[in-house]
């Protein structure tokens, strides 16, 4: 059946097309209570802008590309734009089109031979995800429905393998992947979709949807805090590693994990949480500490790295999204009951931080020792990238990395659960569960905020005095996750007795 809107019925755009296909209650809200959608946060706000400058540096294949009413978001006047541009026959960006309820903006419409047109839809991510399949189908309908003739769709995304060498080159950074069979046979469910979309938010209230893994699949949905409020704290859907189990329990009626009927099949973490939940207190298993902190030799050295990972890479030798360490904080304690000694490195300047952070890490953290960290995987892989641009740090590396000790392992083994870690366990979720201590009252309380704020305040222009506050901020965030290291350590050894 055709789409037949009202008059005064509003389109529906290419996002929130997307928003009916994850969920039409986020969609009804997006129409008729906008007010209680809460405005992106800033981790959201840095996914656009990143959205934005690889958009941009897709538009630089294109020379003589022709850009459709820059910021102006008006409908009928970007169409009309958009109308006398397609007589030019040259590559537009963001060229608009209106068509039987749908409305969309078309990254790159590129010219082909008899008249018609090429579409290329330009994407942050390193592969193709059947969302991006489903935004372009609609793109596809929607300028078919406005009387274009459509030749072939790509996807447009960034090239995994790129390593940046000097300026970069869009067209080794980018691959374009013909999608067009498979985008352009959407059409009929596109209609269809629409179709149903139009009923939805026509309705007085929104649909009864309940919540479900479909509300961060295949993004975490802008009503989340909003539809998830209600659930009690130590619910079904804290399981470790049983988001479907979990759902499924919900959907039975059974919400806290203290209600876990007996004969439900649960993993031996998944049993530890059922058990906490009904006595309130942590698990325990005093031998499995014991033997971990076994593993512990002095000098101890704690060990924490805060890195930048943006889609286009800053510095030579750097992939798309590797993850650069700019900071790290080491507390070294020398011998049981000593005071910590504190090493931190901050990268200043614009520069690649890499050469001068392994340095630093390499003069300070010995040739005995432990070296803990958490997660400690993580900045393993960190080092062993460094290495990749920098050989003359291998053999140190080799020296280094017998020593490393994970302090995640007891915690991931639930040899030590506490309830209040809520299924994580996560250095965030353990250290106030175990000693009581936090990260309130710090200005930077997370990993991602301490990568936004770095590349604001090194490459962004911001005055002085907030760039050294900021600064300030991230060495008391990283010192932090070092010493709350120490803390969990002091934590488990109270506990072994
Ligand atoms: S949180 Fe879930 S149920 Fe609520 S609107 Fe979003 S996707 Fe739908």
């Amino acid at each position: 059946m055709a789409v037949k809107p009202s008059g005064q019925e509003p389109f529906i755009s290419k996002s929130k097309f997307l928003s009916g296909l994850q969920c039409h209650k986020l969609l009804w809200h997006a129409f008729n209570a906008k007010d209680l959608i809460p405005e992106p946060n800033a981790a959201t706000a840095a996914i656009f802008q990143q959205g934005h400058e690889v958009g941009a540096l897709a538009q630089q294949m294109f020379l003589d590309g022709v850009e459709i009413g820059g910021g102006i978001y008006d409908y009928d006047e970007t169409s009309r734009l958009t109308q006398k541009a397609l007589k030019l026959r040259k590559p537009l960006f963001e060229a608009a089109f209106v068509a039987n309820g749908g409305f969309c903006r078309v990254d790159i419409l590129q010219p082909a031979p008899q008249g018609a047109w090429d579409i290329i839809e330009v994407k942050t991510t390193t592969s193709l995800k059947d969302v991006q399949l489903e935004n372009l189908g609609f793109q596809v309908w929607v300028l078919a429905m406005a009387g274009l003739k459509i030749r072939r769709c790509f996807l447009c995304h960034i090239n995994p393998d790129f390593v940046r060498q000097g300026e970069i080159n869009p067209k080794k950074f980018f691959v374009l992947e013909d999608v067009t069979d498979r985008a352009a046979n959407l059409g009929q469910i596109v209609e269809d979709k629409l179709d149903d979309m139009f009923k939805t938010i026509r309705q007085r209230q929104p649909p009864d949807i309940k919540i479900g893994p479909h509300c961060d699949d295949p993004y975490p949905c802008a009503l989340h805090d909003v539809c998830w409020k209600f659930l009690p704290k130590h619910s079904v859907l804290d399981l470790y590693r049983g988001t479907q189990k979990g759902f499924a329990l919900f959907d039975q009626g059974i919400t806290l994990l203290k209600h876990i009927p007996g004969d439900i099949k649960l993993t031996d973490n998944q049993a530890i949480q059922r058990a906490t939940a009904v006595t309130g207190k942590p698990r325990i298993n005093k031998q499995a500490i014991s033997k971990f902190l076994g593993r512990l030799e002095y000098p101890l050295h704690f060990l924490d790295f805060e890195t930048i990972g943006t889609a286009i890479p800053l510095f030579d030798g750097v992939r798309p999204y590797q993850q650069v360490p700019f900071q790290f904080s080491l507390h070294i304690v020398r011998a049981p009951g000593a005071k910590p000694q504190h090493v931190m490195f901050l990268a200043e300047g614009r520069h690649d931080p890499r050469p001068e952070f392994m340095l630093k890490l390499r003069d300070n953290i010995g040739h005995t020792g432990s070296i803990v960290a958490f997660n400690a995987a993580f900045e393993l892989e960190r080092l062993r990238e460094c290495c990749e641009v920098m050989p003359n740090f291998s053999t140190w590396l080799k020296d280094i990395e017998g020593r490393v000790v994970d302090l995640l392992d007891p915690f991931r083994s639930f040899d030590y659960y506490h309830p209040d870690q809520q299924g994580s366990a996560s250095m965030k979720a353990v250290l106030p569960a175990l000693t009581g201590k936090g990260y309130e009252g710090l200005a930077i309380q997370e990993g991602g905020m301490a990568s936004r704020e770095f590349l604001r305040v090194t490459f962004g222009d911001v005055p002085e005095a907030e760039r050294q506050q900021v600064r300030k901020h991230l060495e008391e965030y990283c010192g932090q996750d070092t010493e709350g290291m120490i803390w969990i350590v002091e934590a488990l050894r109270k506990l072994a007795g």
